[in-house]
């Protein structure tokens, strides 16, 4: 174990798109846990979109990072010492530690994690957080019956990947929107969607109307934009459009146009927004049909695993671009069950 721990704070809150002189890499004494806490040694450090919400200081659903404070964000770790009877040194662990190598946090609202069932950092994706948001937006919002067009963008990322699967199970035709040739190749071939546009190449509108000749029933929105232009005015009558996020538009120091919206009043649709964070009570659930499809490799999933904490300001930066390839992870150490 280090003597040491390393941690990124937030410099300063950030106008447009992040840069690396909004993040500070700093050295501080390892944690001591207290009565009830354990250290926790942090693998994996998950980066996600809503980072970008956390550290802008605008009123919203969850509270921002603070200027000065440690990143947040969800990591899977191993327990280093416990001063908590329930966890024993070695045990795997799952919790919100931050951008940092070691943590000490309560017990308490640990999730334990046994990496037989499944790789460790799937915990941070898959079968996590962004899988939960997947099952609950379609389940609740999208509801995909057979035969019905779905389309989900950013197709190839950690959301959209699970919706896509989740949605051609239930029979729906299902077309991904992705940036690259090699994103789209992979969401057709490996994840199976019936065809994938990839925006950087196609004038969108028509390769929307050659990919969905029958319209779109659902659309999954996870980045705004052009994207979002290009495909509300094609959603069919009583379409459901599921508000899972719109990335494109995080860093936009003001906000865009939005479509016009007496279309959604001829045609009937529904709009509906969700934060998964609503709906942890289905998490059980969720793992528990997840979980067996995994393991048998009907569900497939792809990981871009970043190595060392001090590159997590660029990944993240790069996420917001478009340059994870797959669910991004930062790796923070040594991961045993890899050796
Ligand atoms: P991804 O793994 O999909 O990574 C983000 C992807 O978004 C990129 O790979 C890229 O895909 C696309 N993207 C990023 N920047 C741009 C840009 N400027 N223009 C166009 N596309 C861009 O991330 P997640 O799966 O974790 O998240 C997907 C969405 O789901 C996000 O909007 C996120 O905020 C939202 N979300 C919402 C939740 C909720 O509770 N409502 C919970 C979790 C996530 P490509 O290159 O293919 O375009």
């Amino acid at each position: 174990m280090e003597n040491r721990n390393r941690q990124v704070l937030l410099k300063r809150r950030p106008t447009g798109a992040p840069t690396p002189a909004d993040f500070e890499i700093t050295d501080a004494p390892l944690p001591d846990p207290g009565e009830g806490e354990v250290l926790v040694r942090g693998i994996y450090l998950s980066l996600d979109p809503y980072m970008r919400g956390r550290i802008s200081g605008v009123r919203s659903y969850a509270k921002p990072v603070e200027v000065g404070a440690v990143m947040e964000g969800r990591v899977v770790g191993e327990v280093a010492r416990s001063r908590d009877p329930g966890f024993r040194e070695g045990d795997y662990v799952l919790g919100g530690y931050g951008w940092q190598l070691y943590s000490a946090v309560p017990g308490q609202g640990l999730v334990k994690l046994d990496p037989r069932e499944a790789p460790l950092a799937a915990a941070l994706g898959v079968l996590g957080m962004p899988g939960l948001t997947a099952y609950v937006g379609l389940s609740e919002i999208g509801q995909p019956q057979r035969g019905e067009t779905v389309v989900v963008s950013a197709a190839s990322g950690a959301v959209g990947a699970v919706v896509g699967q989740l949605a051609k199970r239930e029979g729906a035709r299902v077309v991904g929107i992705a940036g690259g040739a090699d994103k789209c190749r992979y969401v057709e071939t490996e994840l199976g969607f019936d065809a994938c546009i990839d925006h950087h190449a196609h004038e969108l509108g028509t390769a929307i109307d050659l990919a969905c000749p029958k319209g779109i029933d659902v659309y999954w929105e996870n980045v705004g934009g052009a994207v979002q232009q290009a495909v509300f005015p094609r959603l069919n009558d009583f379409g459901r459009m599921v508000m899972c996020g719109m990335v494109a538009e995080y860093n936009d120091v003001e906000p865009r146009p939005g479509p016009n919206l007496m279309s959604a009043v001829r045609r009937r649709l529904k709009i509906q927004g969700f934060i998964v964070s609503d709906r942890w009570q289905r998490f059980a659930e969720y793992r528990a049909m997840a979980a067996p499809l995994l393991k048998s490799g009907e569900l497939k999933y792809r990981e871009d695993i970043v190595d060392g904490l001090e590159r997590a300001p660029e990944a993240f930066i790069g996420l917001l671009q478009g340059r994870n390839f797959g669910k991004l992870v930062v790796k923070l150490g040594d991961d045993p069950t890899r050796r």
